[in-house]
Parts: C-alpha cells; structure tokens; sequence
C-alpha cells in the first residue's frame, strides 16, 4: 500500500473534532450567537446563518498576510453575481426557445396538440419579474475566457513552499462551486456552464443557489395562478357536465352563451326545450346561474348564512363546497317566496347542486337592462320608484324577507316594470343584521331615486320606516342607525 497516500489522505477522511484540532489553517472560529424571537424569525438572519454555514464547510484561508492567496475579502463580487444571473437568464431563454421548437416537431400539423407551456423558464404574464432591472452594459467581460481546467490531488494541495496551493483556494472552491451547481433544484437548469472552468465564489454560488430556490417556487405559483384563472372565467368540468346533462335530458335546448360573470357567479342564457320528464312548463328562454366554487368570494358572506337561522343547524356542519350549494339554494327559495308573492322576478326552473336555472328577463338573448343602464323618462322614473316601494314592503311584509342587495345594479327594467334579481343573499327581517341590511337597501335606493330627479322619493330613513312598518324618530343617521 501506498503510505504516502494514506497520511495524506488521513487527515480529510478524520472526525470533525480531530480534523479541527489538526487542521494547519487553524480552528474556524465558532462564533456563538445570542438572538431573540424576532431575529429568530427574520430571514436576514436565516441568510447570515446560511452563509456562516457554508463558509464553515469552505473556510477562508487564516493566513493570508503574506503568500499568494487571495482573501476574497476585497475582492468585488457582486458584477459576477449579476453576469451569473444575466446567464442564467440568457439560458432560461435558450431553453424556451428549445423547448418551443420540440412542441412544434412533436405536434406538426396534428389537430390534437400537446403543450410544454409548464415546463418554461420565463413566463412573460409574470408582472414581478426582475427582469427589467439589469443593467446590460455589464456583459462586456466575457465569461466564457476559460482556463485550462486544473484538479487538486487527493493530499489537499500542490505546489511547493510558498507557491502552495490548497483546496480551500478561491480558484479550486470557485470551481468546487460550479460543480455543485448541478444539484440546484431538480427542475433548475443550469447550462453548460459545469462542462467550462468556471469559478464561482462562495458569495456568487450562495446567491445563485437562493435563487434557483426562490424560482423554483414562483414557477410553481404561477402555474397554480394560472391554472386557477381558468377555473374562473370558464366553467370547471363538474358544471359543465351538469350543464351537459340539462341540455341532454332536453330540459334545455341549447346554452348560447354567457351573459355576465360577477364576483360569485356566472350567468349564461339558454333556450328552453320540451323536457319529457318535468312536469312544469320550461320557459322559452333560461338563465341559468352558476354559483362559483371557486371559495374565495363567499368567504365574506359567511354573516348572510351563517346567522340566518333556517341554515344554522346546516351551516357548523358543512364544508365550503356545499356551503356554495346552499346558496343557490337559498336564491331558489327566496325567489319562490317572491313569485308567490306576485313580485315580478325570475321563476324558479330547476336547482342542481350549485346551478340554479331560471326564467330569463329579457328577449332574444338580450338580457333586460340593469336600472343603472337605462334611460327612462321621469315618467317611468317615477313609475318604477313607486314600483319598488311597492316591492319593498312586499318583501318585507309578505315574503318576510329583506334583500340585503337591493340597489340599481339588481333591478332589471323589462315590459315596462322593474324586476328584483340576484337574491341568494336575501335574509329574514329577524336576522341579526336584518334591519342593518334593510337601511342599506333603503339607502341605496332613495339615493337612486332621489338623483334621478324624482321628487317623491322617500329619504333613507323615511322609506326604512315606511317598509319595516317601524317608527324609529331619530331625525340624524348617527342616531338612527344606533335605534337600527
Ligand atoms: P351576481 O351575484 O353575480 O351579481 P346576479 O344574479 O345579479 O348575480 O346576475 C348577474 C347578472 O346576470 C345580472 O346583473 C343580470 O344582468 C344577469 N341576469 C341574472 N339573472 C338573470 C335573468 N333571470 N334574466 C336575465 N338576466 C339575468
Ligand atoms: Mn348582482
């Protein structure tokens, strides 16, 4: 056996505490650090940490007064961290471009085409992107300037007396550190940047590494963003097979297409067919609303449904989803109240599940105008406000119901009269915020009225007495709210 060997090799293969004691450059110093909760939790510190960790695992040479080496202490590497990320750029680009030219070999003239739209690099509807930043006069230096790649022997070092050179050199760690690139992130591409001498310092590497990372995660949100506003804008494969089973069963003749799509719901219209099965008469023309089950918008109506005692019992026990279904449930039995009541509204065809089909408001496709879009003239104005205080007290008195969204926005003016829509959120007068919500209504509809130049309409608070029946006195909104 080679002795020479094993002695040099004895020394990297030891224990850390033996190989500390022995090391000729001397004990990295173990710096003890005192920290609170905060600095716990910040990511300055997290950073500091890392990097003291791996300056560990490479640490600097001690002795550097006088000899050959290079401290890295003065030496500027911040230009080197920006031509890394330029390249790294200039490569996701490259990539794109390869991966562009493969999707297009792959699917030809094919009508059925795949996509590698998720396995980019560079996502252009990506808004944050840091792109922008750099400065592009920095690529005069040319990185590509390769040495002649050079190995450190097994023994640590080469050279002689003062010419030595150990494995802990700036040149051999830069070149350790390319290496080392390779093992990223899985996903993360590199180039061929490991193939080349390229010398990465610790600083440079450690920033790279960080963003590898950091990418990595927003390539992850992005397509998760992505995939999500599709959800939105059209309808998920759940729905449309109901939808699909509607025109089917020829309930529905045919679904045209969609005529709005809010915060919560899409609505889209459809001719009515001659359903065998369902023993009511469908309407010539539908609309059918479609509650989205996307949860994020119903998170704040929680207080409509969750006090509203005829769901109370449901409500602890239900999950989002079916929590989404209720409303449309909701909006079919308060429209059914409604139309017993003879308030002209939408007339209830059919509920399943989070899709709620209705008579449609309108002719030919066109929906009736919202009360905000319309022009009438101050006949018809007036008209439609004595109309509407008709339907209030209506509501409130016959239907028990108040609308909780009654304003210029879900009133449609059809046939000359003016019909209440989009009621899912309507509650019972004993609510715990019945009454709040009711002066909300009222509020929003005397202000209607009263800028559209009818000069009968009712203030806020004498049209809240006039449809609850109550006679709350106090004669400035501060206090009347407070009786409320
Ligand atoms: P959202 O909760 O999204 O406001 P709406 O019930 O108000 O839901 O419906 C949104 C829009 O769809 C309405 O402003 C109206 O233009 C149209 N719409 C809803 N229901 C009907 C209907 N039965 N007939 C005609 N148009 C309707
Ligand atoms: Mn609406």
């Amino acid at each position: 056996m080679d002795s020479v060997g094993v002695a040099a090799a004895a020394p990297d293969a030891g224990p850390g505490p033996a190989w500390q004691s022995k090391c000729p450059w001397g004990t990295p110093s173990t710096t003890s650090i005192s920290c609170s909760l905060a600095d716990v939790m910040s990511e300055q510190l997290a950073k500091e940490l890392q990097l003291e960790e791996e300056n560990a695992a490479f640490p600097e040479v001690v002795a550097a007064a006088e000899g050959p080496f290079i401290t890295g202490e003065n030496i500027d590497t911040s230009s080197d961290l920006m031509l890394a990320q330029m390249l790294q750029m200039e490569f996701d680009r490259e990539y794109d471009a390869q991966l562009r030219r493969e999707e297009k070999k792959i699917n030809g003239d094919s009508k059925v085409s795949i996509s590698f739209e998720n396995y980019r690099k560079v996502h252009p509807y990506d808004s944050d992107s840091s792109e922008d930043e750099v400065d592009w006069q920095d690529t005069r230096h040319d990185p590509y300037r390769a040495d002649k790649p050079t190995t450190t022997p097994k023994r640590g070092f080469i050279g002689k007396g003062k010419d030595i050179t150990t494995k802990h050199d700036e040149v051999v760690c830069g070149r350790k550190n390319t290496a080392r690139m390779e093992n990223f992130a899985p996903e993360f591409q590199v180039g061929d940047g490991i193939g080349m001498d390229l010398k990465l310092s610790n600083q440079v590497f450690n920033a790279l590494k960080q963003h590898a990372y950091s990418e990595e995660r927003r390539s992850a949100r992005l397509h998760e963003k992505k995939e999500h506003s599709t959800a939105e804008k059209a309808v998920d494969p759940k729905t449309r097979l109901l939808l699909y089973k509607m025109v089917n069963s020829g309930m529905l003749e045919t679904i045209t297409g969609c005529i709005s799509t809010g915060k919560e719901s899409v609505v889209f219209h459809a001719y009515g067919g001659n359903s065998a099965t369902e023993d009511k008469v469908i309407p010539p023309e539908c609309a059918i609303k479609v509650f989205k089950t996307t949860l994020n918008e119903f998170k704040n109506r929680d207080k409509y449904i969750k006090d509203d005692y005829r769901f109370k019992d449901r409500f602890s026990k239900l999950n989002p989803r079916k929590i989404i279904r209720m409303w449309a449930e909701k909006e079919m039995h308060n429209l059914t109240r409604m139309q017993n009541a003879g308030i002209p509204c939408p007339q209830v065809v059919i509920l399943k599940k989070h899709v709620l089909v209705m008579s449609f408001i309108g002719q030919d496709q066109v929906p009736a105008p919202k009360l905000k879009d319309v022009t009438l003239s101050s006949e018809d104005m007036k008209k439609a406000y004595y109309q509407i205080l008709n339907m209030m007290q209506q509501l409130y008195r016959e239907c028990n119901l108040v609308h909780a969204d009654l304003s210029e926005y879900n009133m449609l003016w059809h046939d000359g009269k003016v019909w209440l829509i989009d009621v899912s959120q309507s509650v019972e007068p004993t609510h715990p915020h019945g009454l709040e919500f009711l002066f909300r209504d009222c509020r929003n509809v005397s202000q209607f009225f009263q800028k559209g130049g009818v000069a009968e309409a009712l203030n806020e608070r004498e049209l809240f007495n006039a449809v609850s029946g109550l006679n709350i006195t106090a004669d400035n909104e501060v206090d009347f709210q407070a009786e409320v």
